[in-house]
């Protein structure tokens, strides 16, 4: 589990002008519930080796009254149910406000790392007077930075470092499969796995701080190890907290991250939604082995090809990732959810799946020889070889005379090739095109 760094503060302190500075690359999904006014409010980042996730609390829209008051008072709750380590940040330039303190006193209670940052200093040699001004918010000293021009930011990042909790260290995980349930809210996520657990549930690790983290659960079936990553009961405690709602893509994420393989819970009586397949979608490029879970099959009314037509509609629905079986189950009943663990074996072993250089390259071959490679301005694609040079997902180097001569349409026939021969269901394959001078 990533630790997360939340980011606070009032409307333009400069908190995405940071965020964009220290996040390498923001995580592309958007989530549809309206109200996010910015688009990307994740990002994975890393300092000295270590891996977090940083969220922009910016993007919370105020629920009324004072308006900044009240978002600012909305981003720290946010921040206090699922940041590790959180960043208050203040601005020099308009000095110290009515909301900061109230904000403070708020962050102060929660028992969290919380770190006061004074943003826009920008000769950070002669801090401006105005600076001290902060230590009234009896947070410590402020760590002054410049997010525009990137100053003080690596002793920032020091110190927000030093706060995570040790590395865990990956040992016996051999004989385990990590299996990740995500999906929508309501889909059903918890209903399986409390199914699943039962009475038995044995939790490992809960990740310390708050309530709402992920939590590991283990389970065995027939000599298996199972880790449940479960991310579905945070929100069950308590009152549902919208934001938090919203935000808790970001776990459902990372717990993909964690994951050897992805139950992707689909609601049955909803069909495959925008936000089923973004969340499917980063499964896939994360390249973790897939199962589409269609629960609630219980209330679905069934005809003679009812069970066919939605495996269309998934196939359809989920275009991208054809590989990945579907599986229609009741979470409230039980019925199939004993076939999942056969179905997960299966894709965890055609995820991590080897495939030897001349077999390989028999299929490559045999695959040119049906259908002649693309050429382009009278060049012909020539494939060398091929080899894997990887598992989880299996991954492809193909060694080729001229790469932009590698049409997509090329490659993706070749995929379909090596899947008529080897299966490799449920998991996504990659492929990379290398040119050999
Ligand atoms: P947010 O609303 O807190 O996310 O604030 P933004 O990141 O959008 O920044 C608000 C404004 O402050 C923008 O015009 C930024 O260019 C500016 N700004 C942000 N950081 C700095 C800084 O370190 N120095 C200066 N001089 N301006 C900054
Ligand atoms: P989560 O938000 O994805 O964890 O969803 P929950 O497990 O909390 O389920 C949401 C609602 O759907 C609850 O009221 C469950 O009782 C109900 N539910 C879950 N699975 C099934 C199912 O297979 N059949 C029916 N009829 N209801 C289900």
């Amino acid at each position: 589990m990533k630790p997360i760094v939340a980011v606070v503060g009032r409307p333009n302190v400069g908190k995405s002008t940071l965020f964009n500075k220290i996040a390498g690359q923001r995580i592309a999904i958007v989530e549809d519930t309206p109200g996010i006014t910015r688009d990307r409010i994740y990002a994975d980042a890393e300092w000295n080796g270590r891996e977090f996730t940083l969220i922009d609390t910016g993007g919370i829209e105020p629920s009324g009254g004072d308006v900044i008051l009240s978002q600012m008072r909305e981003q720290a709750s946010l921040a206090i149910d699922m940041a590790d380590v959180i960043l208050f940040m203040v601005n020099v330039r308009d000095g110290m406000t009515a909301a900061d303190s109230e904000v403070a006193a708020m962050l102060q209670k929660c028992g969290k790392p919380v770190l006061l940052v004074c943003n826009k200093v920008d000769n950070p040699g002669s801090p401006p007077m105005a600076m001290y001004e902060f230590y009234n918010l009896g947070m410590g000293d402020p760590y002054p930075v410049s997010s525009t021009h990137g100053l003080g930011l690596g002793d920032l990042l020091d110190e927000v470092v030093a706060y995570f909790p040790p590395a865990q260290t990956e040992e016996d995980e051999e004989d385990v499969i990590r299996v990740a349930v995500v999906g929508k809210p309501n889909a059903g996520k918890s209903s399986l796995v409390n199914r699943i657990l039962g009475e038995n549930r044995v939790i490992v690790s809960e990740v310390a701080g708050t309530t709402r983290d992920a939590i590991d659960s283990v389970y065995e079936k027939d000599g298996q190890k199972y880790v449940f990553i479960d991310t579905a009961g945070m929100r069950k405690r308590g009152k549902i907290d919208e934001n938090v709602e919203r935000y808790s893509v970001v776990r459902a994420l990372s717990a993909v991250d964690r994951a050897d393989v992805c139950l992707i819970m689909i609601d049955a009586q909803q069909g495959i939604t925008e936000q089923d397949s973004k969340i499917a979608g980063y499964v896939h490029e994360q390249g973790k082995a897939a199962i589409v879970v269609v629960n609630k099959w219980d209330l679905v009314e069934k005809e003679t090809n009812t069970m066919k037509n939605f495996r269309n509609h998934v196939k359809e629905g989920l275009n991208f990732m054809m590989y990945a079986p579907s599986v229609y189950i009741s979470a409230l009943t039980g019925q199939r959810v004993d076939s999942l663990f056969e179905m997960i074996h299966q894709v965890r072993e055609q995820n991590r799946r080897r495939i030897s250089t001349g077999v390989l390259n028999d299929v490559i071959n045999e695959a040119i020889a049906m259908v002649q490679p693309p050429s382009d301005k009278g060049k012909r694609l020539k494939i060398y070889y091929a080899t894997q040079a990887g598992v989880c997902p299996p991954t492809f180097v193909l060694f080729v005379n001229q790469a932009d001569l590698a049409h997509y349409s090329y490659v993706r026939y070749l995929e379909n090739q090596l899947r008529g021969k080897f299966g490799f269901e449920g998991t996504p394959i990659k492929f990379i095109v290398r040119e050999k001078k």
